[in-house]
Protein backbone atom coordinates (compact mmCIF):
# COMPACT_ATOMS: atom_id res chain seq x y z
CA UNK A 1 0.00 0.00 0.00
CA UNK A 2 1.60 3.15 -1.24
CA UNK A 3 0.71 6.69 0.61
CA UNK A 4 0.55 8.20 -2.48
CA UNK A 5 0.08 7.11 -6.08
CA UNK A 6 0.89 9.85 -8.89
CA UNK A 7 -0.63 8.95 -12.68
CA UNK A 8 1.49 10.70 -15.14
CA UNK A 9 4.91 11.95 -14.99
CA UNK A 10 4.69 16.05 -16.39
CA UNK A 11 5.61 18.75 -14.38
CA UNK A 12 2.48 18.17 -12.57
CA UNK A 13 2.85 14.85 -11.56
CA UNK A 14 6.41 14.80 -11.11
CA UNK A 15 6.94 17.36 -9.06
CA UNK A 16 4.16 16.06 -6.86
CA UNK A 17 5.43 12.63 -7.13
CA UNK A 18 8.91 14.45 -5.43
CA UNK A 19 7.02 17.03 -2.80
CA UNK A 20 5.54 13.50 -1.66
CA UNK A 21 8.61 11.89 -1.05
CA UNK A 22 9.99 14.55 0.20
CA UNK A 23 7.25 14.90 2.89
CA UNK A 24 8.20 11.17 4.30
CA UNK A 25 5.15 9.72 1.81
CA UNK A 26 5.82 5.93 0.10
CA UNK A 27 5.11 7.11 -3.64
CA UNK A 28 5.03 5.39 -6.83
CA UNK A 29 4.82 7.05 -10.54
CA UNK A 30 2.57 5.83 -13.44
CA UNK A 31 3.44 6.89 -16.72
CA UNK A 32 2.47 5.04 -20.34
CA UNK A 33 5.17 6.38 -22.04
CA UNK A 34 8.81 5.19 -22.00
CA UNK A 35 10.51 8.12 -21.03
CA UNK A 36 9.63 10.23 -17.98
CA UNK A 37 9.04 14.50 -17.97
CA UNK A 38 5.35 14.15 -20.40
CA UNK A 39 4.38 16.96 -22.32
CA UNK A 40 6.02 19.42 -21.28
CA UNK A 41 9.70 17.67 -21.44
CA UNK A 42 9.05 15.40 -24.52
CA UNK A 43 6.61 17.16 -26.92
CA UNK A 44 6.49 20.90 -25.48
CA UNK A 45 8.15 23.41 -23.59
CA UNK A 46 12.10 21.63 -24.01
CA UNK A 47 11.67 20.87 -27.13
CA UNK A 48 10.03 23.90 -28.61
CA UNK A 49 12.64 26.19 -26.62
CA UNK A 50 15.43 24.59 -28.22
CA UNK A 51 14.11 24.95 -31.62
CA UNK A 52 13.63 28.19 -30.55
CA UNK A 53 17.05 28.81 -29.68
CA UNK A 54 18.58 27.44 -32.95
CA UNK A 55 16.78 28.99 -34.92
CA UNK A 56 16.93 32.26 -33.53
CA UNK A 57 20.60 31.70 -34.37
CA UNK A 58 20.44 31.26 -37.71
CA UNK A 59 17.90 34.23 -38.00
CA UNK A 60 20.69 36.28 -36.41
CA UNK A 61 23.63 35.26 -38.13
CA UNK A 62 21.66 35.90 -41.36
CA UNK A 63 19.69 39.16 -40.79
CA UNK A 64 21.84 40.63 -38.04
CA UNK A 65 25.35 39.57 -38.07
CA UNK A 66 26.29 41.81 -40.88
CA UNK A 67 25.59 45.28 -38.81
CA UNK A 68 27.12 43.93 -36.00
CA UNK A 69 30.35 43.47 -38.27
CA UNK A 70 30.66 39.69 -38.56
CA UNK A 71 30.76 38.50 -42.23
CA UNK A 72 29.70 34.87 -42.93
CA UNK A 73 29.87 33.19 -46.20
CA UNK A 74 27.97 29.66 -47.28
CA UNK A 75 25.71 29.93 -44.29
CA UNK A 76 23.43 27.15 -44.37
CA UNK A 77 20.45 25.08 -42.06
CA UNK A 78 21.24 21.60 -41.52
CA UNK A 79 17.32 20.79 -40.24
CA UNK A 80 18.32 17.11 -39.35
CA UNK A 81 20.88 18.52 -36.58
CA UNK A 82 18.80 21.03 -35.51
CA UNK A 83 16.22 18.42 -34.44
CA UNK A 84 18.95 15.85 -32.91
CA UNK A 85 20.59 18.43 -30.97
CA UNK A 86 16.71 19.32 -30.06
CA UNK A 87 16.43 14.94 -29.47
CA UNK A 88 19.32 15.48 -27.17
CA UNK A 89 18.38 18.52 -24.97
CA UNK A 90 15.01 16.33 -24.49
CA UNK A 91 16.80 13.29 -23.40
CA UNK A 92 19.36 15.41 -20.93
CA UNK A 93 15.96 16.58 -19.64
CA UNK A 94 13.81 13.00 -19.21
CA UNK A 95 16.88 11.43 -17.62
CA UNK A 96 17.23 13.50 -15.09
CA UNK A 97 13.87 12.81 -14.26
CA UNK A 98 14.52 9.48 -13.92
CA UNK A 99 17.52 10.11 -11.73
CA UNK A 100 15.32 12.54 -9.47
CA UNK A 101 12.71 9.35 -9.23
CA UNK A 102 15.65 7.67 -8.07
CA UNK A 103 17.31 9.91 -5.66
CA UNK A 104 13.42 10.39 -4.03
CA UNK A 105 13.18 6.74 -3.91
CA UNK A 106 10.22 6.82 -5.49
CA UNK A 107 8.99 3.72 -7.55
CA UNK A 108 8.38 3.96 -11.11
CA UNK A 109 5.92 1.84 -12.93
CA UNK A 110 5.76 1.95 -16.45
CA UNK A 111 2.49 1.45 -18.29
CA UNK A 112 -0.94 2.78 -18.91
CA UNK A 113 -2.77 3.48 -15.79
CA UNK A 114 -6.50 2.63 -14.97
CA UNK A 115 -8.75 2.70 -11.67
CA UNK A 116 -9.99 -0.71 -10.53
CA UNK A 117 -11.60 1.28 -7.54
CA UNK A 118 -10.74 4.56 -5.05
CA UNK A 119 -7.54 2.98 -3.89
CA UNK A 120 -6.28 0.60 -6.69
CA UNK A 121 -4.73 1.29 -10.11
CA UNK A 122 -4.12 -1.44 -12.43
CA UNK A 123 -0.78 -1.09 -14.47
CA UNK A 124 -0.81 -2.23 -18.54
CA UNK A 125 2.65 -2.42 -20.20
CA UNK A 126 2.72 -2.14 -23.80
CA UNK A 127 3.26 -5.88 -23.60
CA UNK A 128 -0.48 -6.51 -22.13
CA UNK A 129 0.70 -7.21 -18.96
CA UNK A 130 -0.48 -6.21 -16.16
CA UNK A 131 -0.60 -5.76 -12.23
CA UNK A 132 -2.56 -3.70 -9.82
CA UNK A 133 -1.23 -1.48 -7.21
CA UNK A 134 -3.00 -0.11 -3.95
CA UNK A 135 -2.80 3.77 -2.73
CA UNK A 136 -4.36 5.62 0.36
CA UNK A 137 -4.16 8.79 -1.80
CA UNK A 138 -4.18 9.14 -5.65
CA UNK A 139 -2.99 11.93 -7.76
CA UNK A 140 -4.16 12.49 -11.46
CA UNK A 141 -1.51 14.42 -13.74
CA UNK A 142 -2.51 12.57 -16.50
CA UNK A 143 -2.09 16.32 -18.70
CA UNK A 144 -3.82 17.03 -22.15
CA UNK A 145 -3.17 16.23 -26.07
CA UNK A 146 -3.95 18.20 -29.04
CA UNK A 147 -7.23 19.29 -29.76
CA UNK A 148 -9.14 19.86 -33.69
CA UNK A 149 -11.77 20.39 -35.19
CA UNK A 150 -14.18 17.77 -36.18
CA UNK A 151 -13.93 18.23 -40.02
CA UNK A 152 -9.79 18.05 -40.24
CA UNK A 153 -8.46 14.72 -40.83
CA UNK A 154 -4.91 14.82 -38.80
CA UNK A 155 -2.84 12.74 -40.97
CA UNK A 156 0.06 13.65 -39.17
CA UNK A 157 2.27 13.93 -42.61
CA UNK A 158 1.13 17.19 -43.72
CA UNK A 159 -1.59 18.07 -41.83
CA UNK A 160 -0.21 18.06 -38.15
CA UNK A 161 -0.21 19.04 -34.62
CA UNK A 162 2.83 20.66 -32.44
CA UNK A 163 4.19 17.16 -31.93
CA UNK A 164 4.78 16.76 -35.22
CA UNK A 165 6.06 20.22 -35.71
CA UNK A 166 8.45 19.45 -33.74
CA UNK A 167 10.15 16.48 -35.84
CA UNK A 168 9.73 17.66 -39.53
CA UNK A 169 12.23 16.57 -41.84
CA UNK A 170 12.03 19.45 -44.10
CA UNK A 171 11.58 23.39 -43.67
CA UNK A 172 7.57 24.17 -45.58
CA UNK A 173 7.98 26.59 -48.35
CA UNK A 174 4.68 27.49 -46.47
CA UNK A 175 3.14 26.89 -43.14
CA UNK A 176 -0.41 27.13 -42.76
CA UNK A 177 -0.59 27.79 -39.16
CA UNK A 178 -4.50 27.45 -37.30
CA UNK A 179 -4.72 29.08 -34.40
CA UNK A 180 -2.68 32.69 -33.33
CA UNK A 181 -2.21 31.41 -30.15
CA UNK A 182 0.90 31.14 -28.24
CA UNK A 183 1.67 27.11 -29.37
CA UNK A 184 1.47 28.33 -33.57
CA UNK A 185 3.40 31.44 -32.78
CA UNK A 186 6.12 29.58 -30.99
CA UNK A 187 6.97 27.01 -33.56
CA UNK A 188 5.76 28.86 -37.13
CA UNK A 189 8.38 31.21 -35.67
CA UNK A 190 10.75 28.28 -35.68
CA UNK A 191 10.23 27.79 -39.36
CA UNK A 192 9.70 31.75 -40.71
CA UNK A 193 13.26 32.19 -39.05
CA UNK A 194 14.54 29.18 -41.41
CA UNK A 195 12.94 30.72 -44.52
CA UNK A 196 9.49 29.05 -44.31
CA UNK A 197 6.62 31.63 -45.26
CA UNK A 198 4.07 31.59 -42.83
CA UNK A 199 0.39 32.21 -43.01
CA UNK A 200 -1.54 32.03 -39.31
CA UNK A 201 -5.17 31.73 -39.53
CA UNK A 202 -7.08 33.22 -35.93
CA UNK A 203 -10.72 33.18 -35.42
CA UNK A 204 -10.71 36.53 -32.64
CA UNK A 205 -9.64 39.80 -33.99
CA UNK A 206 -6.01 39.64 -32.26
CA UNK A 207 -2.81 37.30 -31.74
CA UNK A 208 -2.70 35.58 -28.21
CA UNK A 209 -6.17 36.95 -27.94
CA UNK A 210 -6.00 36.01 -24.03
CA UNK A 211 -3.50 38.32 -23.06
CA UNK A 212 -3.69 42.24 -23.02
CA UNK A 213 -4.53 43.51 -26.14
CA UNK A 214 -1.75 45.52 -26.65
CA UNK A 215 0.80 42.62 -26.75
CA UNK A 216 -1.21 40.73 -29.78
CA UNK A 217 -1.04 44.38 -31.68
CA UNK A 218 2.66 44.80 -30.95
CA UNK A 219 3.42 41.03 -31.57
CA UNK A 220 1.87 41.00 -35.18
CA UNK A 221 3.98 43.66 -36.04
CA UNK A 222 7.45 42.25 -35.25
CA UNK A 223 6.27 38.74 -36.58
CA UNK A 224 5.09 40.59 -39.80
CA UNK A 225 8.99 41.71 -40.52
CA UNK A 226 9.85 37.88 -40.57
CA UNK A 227 7.76 36.66 -43.51
CA UNK A 228 4.39 36.13 -41.23
CA UNK A 229 0.98 37.44 -42.74
CA UNK A 230 -2.05 37.10 -41.03
CA UNK A 231 -5.64 36.34 -41.29
CA UNK A 232 -7.29 37.85 -38.44
CA UNK A 233 -11.24 37.44 -37.57
CA UNK A 234 -11.58 33.92 -40.25
CA UNK A 235 -13.33 31.37 -39.26
CA UNK A 236 -11.90 27.90 -41.21
CA UNK A 237 -14.28 25.84 -42.68
CA UNK A 238 -12.07 23.40 -44.34
CA UNK A 239 -8.91 21.90 -44.69
CA UNK A 240 -8.02 19.67 -47.17
CA UNK A 241 -4.34 17.60 -48.42
CA UNK A 242 -3.25 16.30 -51.53
CA UNK A 243 -0.45 15.00 -52.30
CA UNK A 244 2.33 17.52 -50.78
CA UNK A 245 -0.36 20.51 -50.65
CA UNK A 246 -2.92 21.31 -48.36
CA UNK A 247 -5.95 24.12 -48.61
CA UNK A 248 -7.35 25.78 -46.22
CA UNK A 249 -10.43 27.51 -46.68
CA UNK A 250 -11.55 30.18 -44.09
CA UNK A 251 -14.48 32.45 -44.04
CA UNK A 252 -14.07 36.08 -43.56
CA UNK A 253 -16.14 38.86 -41.42
CA UNK A 254 -18.08 39.33 -44.40
CA UNK A 255 -19.21 36.11 -45.56
CA UNK A 256 -16.54 35.61 -48.55
CA UNK A 257 -14.02 32.08 -48.78
CA UNK A 258 -10.37 32.56 -48.78
CA UNK A 259 -8.12 29.95 -49.90
CA UNK A 260 -4.25 29.43 -48.43
CA UNK A 261 -2.51 26.89 -49.95
CA UNK A 262 0.70 25.71 -48.48
CA UNK A 263 2.69 22.41 -48.16
CA UNK A 264 2.12 21.57 -44.16
CA UNK A 265 -0.87 22.79 -41.89
CA UNK A 266 -0.28 22.82 -38.72
CA UNK A 267 -3.47 23.09 -36.35
CA UNK A 268 -2.87 24.71 -32.96
CA UNK A 269 -6.38 25.24 -31.69
CA UNK A 270 -5.68 24.51 -28.26
CA UNK A 271 -5.26 21.08 -26.56
CA UNK A 272 -7.51 19.53 -24.39
CA UNK A 273 -7.10 17.28 -21.06
CA UNK A 274 -6.60 13.68 -21.59
CA UNK A 275 -8.60 10.69 -19.82
CA UNK A 276 -8.55 8.31 -21.94
CA UNK A 277 -8.13 4.91 -20.21
CA UNK A 278 -7.96 6.45 -17.46
CA UNK A 279 -11.64 4.66 -16.29
CA UNK A 280 -11.57 6.95 -13.98
CA UNK A 281 -15.76 6.44 -13.59
CA UNK A 282 -14.46 2.76 -11.98
CA UNK A 283 -13.39 4.89 -8.75
CA UNK A 284 -16.68 7.36 -9.04
CA UNK A 285 -14.36 10.63 -10.06
CA UNK A 286 -16.38 12.91 -12.02
CA UNK A 287 -15.69 14.63 -15.33
CA UNK A 288 -16.43 18.41 -16.53
CA UNK A 289 -18.77 18.88 -19.03
CA UNK A 290 -15.42 20.08 -20.72
CA UNK A 291 -13.74 16.65 -20.17
CA UNK A 292 -11.59 17.88 -17.35
CA UNK A 293 -11.78 16.21 -13.91
CA UNK A 294 -13.64 18.03 -11.65
CA UNK A 295 -11.58 19.61 -8.72
CA UNK A 296 -12.56 21.59 -5.83
CA UNK A 297 -10.07 24.84 -4.37
CA UNK A 298 -8.20 22.23 -2.90
CA UNK A 299 -7.78 20.36 -6.27
CA UNK A 300 -9.56 17.10 -4.68
CA UNK A 301 -12.36 15.34 -7.09
CA UNK A 302 -15.58 14.01 -5.42
CA UNK A 303 -13.59 11.19 -4.04
CA UNK A 304 -11.71 12.46 -0.97
CA UNK A 305 -8.56 10.57 -1.51
CA UNK A 306 -8.41 11.35 -5.42
CA UNK A 307 -6.94 14.50 -6.32
CA UNK A 308 -6.31 16.29 -10.05
CA UNK A 309 -3.57 18.77 -10.89
CA UNK A 310 -2.16 20.15 -14.04
CA UNK A 311 -4.02 20.48 -17.33
CA UNK A 312 -6.31 18.06 -16.63
CA UNK A 313 -7.88 20.18 -14.22
CA UNK A 314 -9.28 24.07 -14.63
CA UNK A 315 -7.19 26.78 -15.23
CA UNK A 316 -4.15 27.84 -17.40
CA UNK A 317 -2.60 24.81 -19.39
CA UNK A 318 1.19 25.75 -18.04
CA UNK A 319 4.14 23.28 -16.63
CA UNK A 320 4.36 26.20 -13.96
CA UNK A 321 0.85 25.80 -13.13
CA UNK A 322 1.10 21.94 -12.94
CA UNK A 323 4.07 22.18 -10.99
CA UNK A 324 2.72 24.67 -7.90
CA UNK A 325 -0.79 21.99 -8.47
CA UNK A 326 1.21 18.77 -7.74
CA UNK A 327 3.54 20.94 -4.20
CA UNK A 328 0.02 21.77 -3.56
CA UNK A 329 -1.36 18.89 -3.38
CA UNK A 330 1.79 16.81 -1.90
CA UNK A 331 1.28 19.36 1.13
CA UNK A 332 -2.00 19.15 1.36
CA UNK A 333 -1.90 15.60 2.02
CA UNK A 334 0.70 16.06 4.87
CA UNK A 335 -1.53 18.47 7.15
CA UNK A 336 -0.05 21.63 5.60
CA UNK A 337 -1.97 24.72 4.45
CA UNK A 338 -0.38 25.97 1.44
CA UNK A 339 -1.94 28.60 -1.00
CA UNK A 340 -1.35 29.11 -4.85
CA UNK A 341 -2.29 32.70 -6.51
CA UNK A 342 -3.74 31.80 -9.40
CA UNK A 343 -3.97 35.47 -10.45
CA UNK A 344 0.23 35.65 -10.29
CA UNK A 345 0.97 32.71 -12.36
CA UNK A 346 2.60 34.53 -15.58
CA UNK A 347 2.12 33.59 -18.84
CA UNK A 348 5.15 33.39 -21.53
CA UNK A 349 5.04 33.30 -25.20
CA UNK A 350 8.42 32.67 -26.33
CA UNK A 351 8.65 34.42 -29.89
CA UNK A 352 10.98 36.87 -30.74
CA UNK A 353 10.47 39.66 -29.37
CA UNK A 354 8.98 37.41 -26.01
CA UNK A 355 5.67 38.71 -24.42
CA UNK A 356 5.60 38.16 -20.33
CA UNK A 357 2.64 38.97 -18.88
CA UNK A 358 1.23 38.69 -14.71
CA UNK A 359 -1.77 40.26 -13.39
CA UNK A 360 -4.68 41.54 -14.56
CA UNK A 361 -4.80 42.97 -18.31
CA UNK A 362 -6.42 46.35 -19.18
CA UNK A 363 -8.99 44.48 -20.81
CA UNK A 364 -10.02 42.47 -17.39
CA UNK A 365 -9.78 45.85 -15.54
CA UNK A 366 -12.16 47.79 -17.47
CA UNK A 367 -14.42 44.60 -17.04
CA UNK A 368 -14.01 44.80 -13.16
CA UNK A 369 -14.80 48.55 -13.29
CA UNK A 370 -11.86 48.62 -11.32
CA UNK A 371 -9.91 52.37 -11.91
CA UNK A 372 -6.34 52.44 -12.89
CA UNK A 373 -3.44 54.11 -14.74
CA UNK A 374 -1.00 52.84 -16.98
CA UNK A 375 3.05 53.58 -17.67
CA UNK A 376 4.57 52.43 -20.68
CA UNK A 377 7.85 52.36 -21.43
CA UNK A 378 9.14 51.13 -25.21
CA UNK A 379 12.30 49.36 -25.50
CA UNK A 380 13.33 51.81 -28.39
CA UNK A 381 14.52 54.15 -25.84
CA UNK A 382 16.60 51.63 -23.67
CA UNK A 383 19.87 51.80 -23.99
CA UNK A 384 20.63 47.96 -23.71
CA UNK A 385 17.70 47.32 -26.42
CA UNK A 386 19.86 49.03 -28.44
CA UNK A 387 23.15 47.56 -28.02
CA UNK A 388 21.87 44.33 -28.79
CA UNK A 389 19.17 45.42 -31.70
CA UNK A 390 16.32 44.50 -29.85
CA UNK A 391 14.15 47.72 -30.05
CA UNK A 392 10.74 46.23 -30.38
CA UNK A 393 8.36 45.94 -27.78
CA UNK A 394 7.54 47.81 -24.74
CA UNK A 395 6.55 47.52 -21.10
CA UNK A 396 3.17 47.97 -19.70
CA UNK A 397 2.69 48.35 -16.01
CA UNK A 398 -1.08 48.89 -14.78
CA UNK A 399 -1.34 50.30 -11.21
CA UNK A 400 -4.50 50.91 -9.07
CA UNK A 401 -5.34 54.76 -9.72
CA UNK A 402 -5.40 55.28 -5.81
CA UNK A 403 -3.18 53.16 -4.22
CA UNK A 404 -0.60 52.44 -6.93
CA UNK A 405 -0.79 49.09 -6.43
CA UNK A 406 0.58 46.68 -9.16
CA UNK A 407 -2.35 45.18 -10.71
CA UNK A 408 -0.64 43.93 -14.12
CA UNK A 409 2.55 44.15 -15.77
CA UNK A 410 2.52 42.91 -19.74
CA UNK A 411 6.00 43.05 -21.38
CA UNK A 412 6.84 42.32 -24.95
CA UNK A 413 10.38 42.65 -25.78
CA UNK A 414 14.07 40.84 -25.23
CA UNK A 415 14.10 38.34 -22.83
CA UNK A 416 10.52 39.15 -20.70
CA UNK A 417 9.98 35.71 -20.31
CA UNK A 418 12.89 36.23 -17.71
CA UNK A 419 12.03 39.96 -17.00
CA UNK A 420 8.57 39.01 -15.56
CA UNK A 421 9.92 37.31 -12.49
CA UNK A 422 10.70 40.62 -11.39
CA UNK A 423 7.42 41.80 -11.16
CA UNK A 424 5.37 38.14 -10.37
CA UNK A 425 7.82 39.18 -7.07
CA UNK A 426 6.86 42.52 -6.68
CA UNK A 427 2.75 41.67 -7.05
CA UNK A 428 3.37 38.66 -4.78
CA UNK A 429 4.53 40.94 -2.35
CA UNK A 430 1.42 43.71 -2.94
CA UNK A 431 4.39 46.72 -4.27
CA UNK A 432 2.83 49.85 -5.61
CA UNK A 433 4.68 51.26 -8.67
CA UNK A 434 6.54 54.00 -7.14
CA UNK A 435 8.39 50.94 -4.75
CA UNK A 436 9.49 49.35 -7.87
CA UNK A 437 10.47 52.71 -9.26
CA UNK A 438 12.53 53.35 -6.20
CA UNK A 439 14.90 50.46 -6.65
CA UNK A 440 17.86 50.09 -7.88
CA UNK A 441 17.69 48.42 -11.09
CA UNK A 442 21.56 47.87 -12.78
CA UNK A 443 22.44 49.88 -16.00
CA UNK A 444 22.79 48.98 -18.49
CA UNK A 445 19.61 45.75 -18.80
CA UNK A 446 16.24 45.54 -20.15
CA UNK A 447 15.05 45.24 -16.43
CA UNK A 448 15.61 49.07 -16.19
CA UNK A 449 12.46 49.24 -18.63
CA UNK A 450 10.16 47.64 -16.18
CA UNK A 451 11.41 50.20 -14.16
CA UNK A 452 11.10 53.03 -16.23
CA UNK A 453 7.40 51.68 -16.89
CA UNK A 454 6.36 51.97 -13.09
CA UNK A 455 8.05 55.39 -12.83
CA UNK A 456 5.42 56.48 -15.86
CA UNK A 457 3.20 54.81 -13.63
CA UNK A 458 4.03 56.35 -10.84
CA UNK A 459 3.58 59.82 -11.89
CA UNK A 460 4.68 59.88 -15.16
CA UNK A 461 7.92 60.53 -14.29
CA UNK A 462 10.04 58.09 -16.86
CA UNK A 463 13.44 59.66 -16.96
CA UNK A 464 14.79 58.08 -20.52
CA UNK A 465 11.55 58.75 -22.86
C1 LIG B 1 4.52 22.68 -28.17
C2 LIG B 1 4.22 23.02 -26.73
C3 LIG B 1 4.96 23.98 -26.09
C4 LIG B 1 4.70 24.30 -24.76
N1 LIG B 1 5.46 25.25 -24.17
C5 LIG B 1 5.24 25.58 -22.88
C6 LIG B 1 6.06 26.53 -22.21
O1 LIG B 1 7.00 27.07 -22.80
N2 LIG B 1 5.78 26.82 -20.92
C7 LIG B 1 4.75 26.23 -20.24
O2 LIG B 1 4.53 26.53 -19.08
N3 LIG B 1 3.96 25.32 -20.85
C8 LIG B 1 4.19 24.98 -22.14
N4 LIG B 1 3.42 24.02 -22.74
C9 LIG B 1 2.32 23.40 -21.95
C10 LIG B 1 2.88 22.33 -21.00
O3 LIG B 1 3.55 21.36 -21.75
C11 LIG B 1 1.76 21.72 -20.20
O4 LIG B 1 1.03 22.72 -19.54
C12 LIG B 1 2.31 20.76 -19.15
O5 LIG B 1 3.05 19.74 -19.75
C13 LIG B 1 1.18 20.15 -18.32
O6 LIG B 1 1.71 19.28 -17.39
P1 LIG B 1 0.88 18.05 -16.80
O7 LIG B 1 1.78 17.42 -15.79
O8 LIG B 1 -0.45 18.50 -16.37
O9 LIG B 1 0.63 17.06 -18.03
P2 LIG B 1 1.54 16.47 -19.18
O10 LIG B 1 2.84 17.16 -19.29
O11 LIG B 1 0.68 16.41 -20.39
O12 LIG B 1 1.86 15.01 -18.68
C14 LIG B 1 0.89 14.02 -18.54
C15 LIG B 1 1.56 12.67 -18.57
O13 LIG B 1 0.63 11.69 -18.17
C16 LIG B 1 0.79 10.53 -18.95
N5 LIG B 1 -0.47 9.78 -18.91
C17 LIG B 1 -1.68 10.18 -19.36
N6 LIG B 1 -2.62 9.26 -19.07
C18 LIG B 1 -1.98 8.26 -18.41
C19 LIG B 1 -2.41 7.04 -17.83
N7 LIG B 1 -3.70 6.70 -17.82
N8 LIG B 1 -1.47 6.25 -17.26
C20 LIG B 1 -0.16 6.62 -17.24
N9 LIG B 1 0.29 7.75 -17.75
C21 LIG B 1 -0.61 8.58 -18.32
C22 LIG B 1 1.11 11.09 -20.32
O14 LIG B 1 1.76 10.10 -21.12
C23 LIG B 1 2.03 12.25 -19.96
O15 LIG B 1 3.37 11.84 -19.91
C24 LIG B 1 3.66 23.65 -24.06
C25 LIG B 1 2.92 22.66 -24.70
C26 LIG B 1 3.19 22.34 -26.02
C27 LIG B 1 2.39 21.27 -26.67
Amino acid sequence: MYDVIVIGSGPGGYVAAIRCAQLGMKTALIEKYPTLGGTCLNVGCIPSKALLDSSEHYHNAAHTFETHGIGLSNLKVNLKQMITRKNDVVKQNTDGIQYLMKKNKIDVHQGLGSFVDKNTVKVTKDDGSSSDIQGKNIIIATGSKPSSLPFIKLDKDRVITSTEALNLKEIPKHLVVIGGGVIGLELGSVYARLGAKVSVIEFMDSLIPTMDRTMGKELQKSLKKIGFEFFLKHKVTSVESKGKEVTVKAETPKGETVEVKGDYVLVSIGRRPYTDGLNAEAAGVKLTDRGQIEVNDHLQTNVPNIYAIGDVVKGAMLAHKAEEEGVFVAETLVGQKPHINYNLIPGVVYTWPEVAAVGYTEEQLKEKGIKYKTGKFPFMASGRARASMDTDGLVKVLADAETDEILGVHMIGPRTADMIAEAVVAMEYRASAEDISRMSHAHPTYTEAFKEACLAATDNRALHV
